[in-house]
């Protein structure tokens, strides 16, 4: 059996596959409060390349040439690695699998929309691109999107995590991009929450508030969000569609797919084209999205209609959230950090097409560990919460002497991240 699933370059999907064509029920439409405007505002804050994409019932929708080529640059396609060193350890007779999104040149898998989205900004001639950050994944990513874009990157990065992850922002300084620390005294709506708490350590909320702000004041700057929106799911399927292709070469069938799930889109890019498969009738898998227990927007939120920030500029979106003021603990896994959740992703758990787990920091980085022992890979915290959900299913696999096949979305790796495993070795996590 291959320990590594390669392809060719020109296996790089030619074109995105949109759940939006194949929903079993009716997508809840985005709505708007009386006094709010919000809908009317996304033409002023979007691209029209995005924003016809956000809305777009087509299946298939065509990877622009100039982002395949940059997306063949940055070395996709991703392989395919299968986890004998973990079958092994855990003395399973499922094989695992893990689709590697830590290669980019940022280590996740953000770039992929993130080069999307620069692209169409460009096209509508766009001076900048505004956006948020938490742990500072997606603001590396889309710094240098816009750096190979030519054009600027604003970056509202949350106050807690700019003074905790200096080196996110030296790779955003490293690829031109503005970094501000958010709460920030740049906008009306920062200096509101400043006025009122000098020490705010800022939320993701918040943030992307900041950034739409800025969009809005000025028709040469644009908005873009690194997770949640339909377009940015879209964008992600290139993930799935050549995980698929991979499979299909060594005769595998997906039984469970597993992936973490901050606002869903490394889960919905792995996942959403095999959605269709069994849709379609042609697999039996079990999808399961994995999320913290500190921040439980799948397992514990509510299904109904929110804003997607804090200042409700956002439209708002029918999605399982913790409510838009909800503030996570300052967990070490920033990148799931958020109250919401891709309104598709979260319909597919309303519907009962995919399942949700949450898992606590002490296990996460547990597994991690075991994983960096016996594949030498060390994962991002958030990629941690989908490996040890898919260690549980192997191990259940050993006790029901089922050989089924485990494919893990690796959405990053952790080497930005060592505080947190230096926490856990030293048993300071509680
Ligand atoms: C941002 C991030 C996530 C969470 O975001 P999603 O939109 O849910 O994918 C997960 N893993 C890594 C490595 C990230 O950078």
């Amino acid at each position: 059996m291959m320990q590594r699933v390669t392809l060719p370059a020109k296996a790089i999907p030619k074109k995105w596959y949109n759940l939006s064509a194949d929903l079993p029920v009716e997508f809840p439409e985005y709505s708007q409060t009386e006094e709010g405007k919000q809908l009317e505002n996304l033409p002023k804050i979007f691209s029209r390349g995005v924003l016809e994409q956000e809305l777009s019932q087509k299946r298939y929708i065509t990877i622009p040439k100039k982002v395949r080529k940059i997306y063949k640059k940055v070395g996709r396609p991703s392989p395919l690695y299968r986890a004998k060193g973990l079958e092994d350890h855990l003395d399973t007779p499922a094989k695992i699998f893990y689709k590697r999104e830590d290669m980019s040149p940022t280590g996740s898998h953000k770039f992929n929309t993130a080069i999307a989205q620069a692209y169409y900004a460009k096209k509508d001639k766009a001076r900048m691109l505004t956006t948020e950050t938490g742990a500072g994944q997606w603001g590396s990513a889309l710094s240098l999107a816009c750096n190979m874009m030519d054009i600027d990157c604003r970056v509202y990065m949350v106050r807690v995590s700019f003074q905790q992850k200096p080196y996110r922002k030296t790779i955003m300084h490293l690829y031109n991009g503005e970094i501000l620390p958010s709460p920030s005294d740049k906008t009306e709506f920062g200096r509101k929450i400043l006025s009122e708490d000098p020490d705010h350590p800022g939320t993701l909320g918040i943030a992307i508030s900041e950034a739409i702000e800025d969009a809005l004041k000025d028709e040469k700057i644009y908005y873009s969000l690194g997770s949640v929106l339909n377009h940015v799911m879209l964008h992600q399927t290139v993930i799935g569609l050549e995980t698929k292709k991979q499979l299909a070469m060594i005769d595998a069938e997906p039984d469970i797919m597993v992936g973490c799930v901050g606002g869903g889109s490394n889960f919905a890019g792995a996942v959403f084209p095999f959605i269709k498969d069994q849709l379609d009738g042609n697999i039996n898998c079990k999808f399961i999205a994995a999320e913290p227990n500190s921040c439980p927007t799948l397992t514990q939120g509510e299904y109904r209609y929110d804003f997607g920030d804090t200042a409700g500029m956002t439209p708002l979106i029918k999605m399982y959230t913790l409510g838009h003021e909800f503030v996570p603990p300052a967990i070490h896994t920033g990148g799931l950090r958020y109250h919401g959740m891709s309104p598709l992703v979260a319909l597919l758990a309303h519907e009962k097409l995919i399942e949700a787990r949450s898992v606590t920091q002490t296990e996460i980085f547990e597994s991690g560990k075991i994983f960096a022992d016996v594949e030498g890979v060390i994962p991002a915290p958030e990629t941690c919460h989908a490996i040890k959900v898919g260690m549980d299913e192997a191990i259940k696999c050993r006790k029901e002497k089922e050989e089924k096949n485990i494919i893990i979305n690796f959405s990053g790796h952790g080497l930005l991240d060592l505080q947190g495993y230096d926490d856990y070795i030293e048993g300071k996590l509680s």
